[in-house]
C-alpha cells in the first residue's frame, strides 16, 4: 500500500442498496470496503487556469491507473488468504445519463471517515482537501472499521469563485449537477480532452496544508 496517500475501512452494509451494476447476491456477500486514495500533484493542479488541459487529462488517467492497481494487488492479497475481494475501478461509468459507477467512492471514504462532503460536492479530507482520488476495494475480509467525522467546510468558501458553472453553493446539498455536468460536457468539447473533468474546485480545494481554513 507504500503508494497510497490516505486508506480506510467502512461498513457498507448500509449503502449497498444504492450500488448499481451489481446483484444483490454479490454485493450481500461484502459487508466491508477498503478505500484507497492518491494525491493530486500540486504541480499538475496550478497549471489549470480556466479549465482543465491536456497535462491535468493525463495525470488524471494516470492516478486511476495507479488507484486500480493498488487496488488489484490488495484484492489478490486478500484472495489469497482465503477471502473475498472485488476492486471496483477508479472512474467507469455504469449509468451514463447519471454520469455514476458501480458506488461512490467519495460516499464509501466519507463512511470510513476520511473525509467529509465539501461545497463543491466532493470529498474534502483535512490534510489534502479535495485534491485526491479514490478507489474502493469490496470485501469480506475481517478489518477495524472507521466512523464518518462530523465536521464540514465551515467557514471556507474558496471553491463557490473558482467554480465557472456557478455549480457551487453555501449548502452541499444545494450543489447544481447539471450546471456542473454541462460545463464538463462543454469542455470535454472544446479542450480536446474527450472526458468529463475539470479540477477547478479541485485545485481551489486544497485542505490544511493549504491555505484554506478548515474547522476541526
Ligand atoms: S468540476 Fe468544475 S464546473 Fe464542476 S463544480 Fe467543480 S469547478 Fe464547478
Ligand atoms: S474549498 Fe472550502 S468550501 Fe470548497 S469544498 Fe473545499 S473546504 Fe469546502
Amino acid at each position: 500500500m507504500n503508494s497510497l496517500d490516505l486508506v480506510g475501512v467502512a461498513d457498507i452494509r448500509e449503502a449497498r442498496e444504492a450500488f448499481q451494476g451489481l446483484s444483490k447476491d454479490v454485493t450481500d456477500a461484502f459487508p466491508l470496503a477498503i478505500v484507497e486514495a492518491v494525491r493530486v500533484s500540486k504541480a499538475v493542479l496550478s497549471t489549470l487556469e480556466d479549465g482543465p488541459n491536456l497535462l491535468y487529462y493525463h495525470h488524471y488517467r494516470q492516478l486511476n491507473s495507479q488507484l486500480d492497481r493498488a487496488a488489484l494487488r490488495i484484492a489478490q492479497e486478500i484472495e489469497r488468504r482465503g477471502y473475498a475481494a472485488l476492486p471496483i475501478a477508479a472512474s467507469q461509468v455504469v449509468d451514463w445519463e447519471k454520469m455514476t459507477g458501480h458506488l461512490s467512492h467519495k460516499e464509501v471514504a466519507h463512511l470510513a471517515g476520511l473525509g467529509w462532503r465539501g461545497r463543491n460536492n466532493l470529498l474534502v479530507t483535512k490534510k489534502l482537501g479535495s485534491q485526491v482520488r479514490l478507489t474502493t476495494i469490496l470485501t469480506d475480509f475481517p478489518l477495524e472499521t472507521g466512523h464518518p467525522i462530523r465536521t464540514d467546510c465551515g467557514s471556507c468558501y474558496r471553491c463557490l469563485s473558482a467554480c465557472p458553472a456557478k455549480a457551487i453553493k453555501e449548502e452541499p446539498t444545494e450543489f447544481d449537477s447539471l450546471a456542473c455536468y454541462q460545463k464538463l460536457k462543454e469542455f470535454s468539447k472544446t479542450r480536446r480532452i474527450g472526458q468529463y473533468i475539470c479540477g477547478l474546485c479541485v485545485k481551489a480545494c486544497s485542505g490544511s496544508k493549504g491555505t484554506i481554513e478548515l474547522q476541526q
